[in-house]
C-alpha cells in the first residue's frame, strides 16, 4: 500500500506508538505534550545531533545530519540524527561523491538500552524511510546510548520490517479514526510526561476526540 502524502504520520511517533498507543494517540491526535526531565534532556541531545549546518568529512567515511526522509510505504516522515556513510564498492553511488558508499543510521538516545522495542522500531522505520529515499537495502543501523556512552548494532531483520510495517498500519488507522485508546497503568506510566494529563488510574475507557475534548473544556471550566 502507498500513502498519499497528505496523510503522513511523524516518523518519531512510532517509538511512542510501541510504548503506549495512549500516549501517542494523546501527543499526536489530541496535540498534548509535557515536559519532564526524560524529554528535556533527549531535545538536547536531538538538538545537538539534528544540526543542519554540520557536515562532516573524514578519509573514506561522510557523515549527514538531519537528513529529511519519508516512506510511501509506511506513510510516515521525520529527520534522522545521523547517517554515516562508508566508502565500500558493495554500496551505492552519491551524487558529487566519488566512489560507492554504504548508508548506516545512527539514532541517539539518553538513558540506557531499553527491555521493549521501542526504540528499535523507530531505528527500523527510519531505515526503511532511508532505503525509500536512496533506493537501496540496509541491513544494520545503531542506536547511541547517551548516559552509558554505548553504540549498538541492530539487525534489520524481515522479522522488524513486518512489525514496523504494522505498527504503521495501526498508527494510521487509530489516526483516522480519532480514537483514545483506554488507559493501562503499568510501572511505565511513573516515568511518562503526560502521567498528569493521562491519569491512568482513573481514564480506563476509550473515547472519541470530540469527548475528550469535550471532558477537558468542561474540567478547565469548573463544570
Ligand atoms: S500515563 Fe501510562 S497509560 Fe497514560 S499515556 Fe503515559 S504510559 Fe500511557
Amino acid at each position: 500500500m502507498a500513502y498519499a502524502e497528505d496523510d503522513y504520520l511523524m516518523l518519531s511517533g512510532i517509538q511512542h506508538f510501541q510504548f503506549c498507543k495512549r500516549q501517542w494517540a494523546l501527543i499526536h491526535i489530541y496535540q498534548e505534550w509535557a515536559e519532564n526531565e526524560a524529554t528535556t534532556h533527549g531535545q538536547f541531545l536531538h538538538q545537538k545531533a539534528d544540526n543542519p549546518y554540520i557536515k562532516e568529512k573524514r578519509k573514506d567515511f561522510l557523515i549527514s545530519r538531519a537528513m529529511q526522509v519519508s516512506s510511501k510505504e509506511l506513510g510516515l516522515y521525520g529527520i534522522l540524527d545521523v547517517v554515516e556513510f562508508h566508502k565500500d564498492e558493495a554500496g551505492i553511488s552519491l551524487s558529487g561523491k566519488r566512489g560507492k558508499w554504504i548508508p548506516t543510521i545512527v539514532e541517539y538516545k539518553r538513558g540506557k538500552p531499553k527491555k521493549d522495542e521501542r526504540d528499535i522500531v523507530q531505528l527500523v522505520a527510519q531505515t526503511m524511510c532511508l532505503e525509500e529515499a536512496l533506493g537501496c537495502k540496509i541491513d544494520k543501523g545503531y542506536l547511541y546510548y547517551h548516559s552509558v556512552n554505548k553504540k549498538v548494532e541492530i539487525s534489520i531483520s524481515a522479522e522488524l520490517r513486518h512489525m514496523v510495517v504494522e505498527l504503521a498500519r495501526q498508527m494510521h488507522e487509530l489516526y483516522q479514526k480519532r480514537d483514545l485508546p483506554k488507559a493501562e497503568y503499568f510501572k511505565n506510566c511513573q516515568l511518562c510526561s503526560l502521567v498528569d494529563i493521562c491519569m491512568p488510574r482513573l481514564s480506563k475507557k476509550t473515547c472519541s476526540v470530540a469527548h475528550y475534548i469535550q471532558q477537558s473544556m468542561a474540567s478547565e471550566e469548573g463544570l
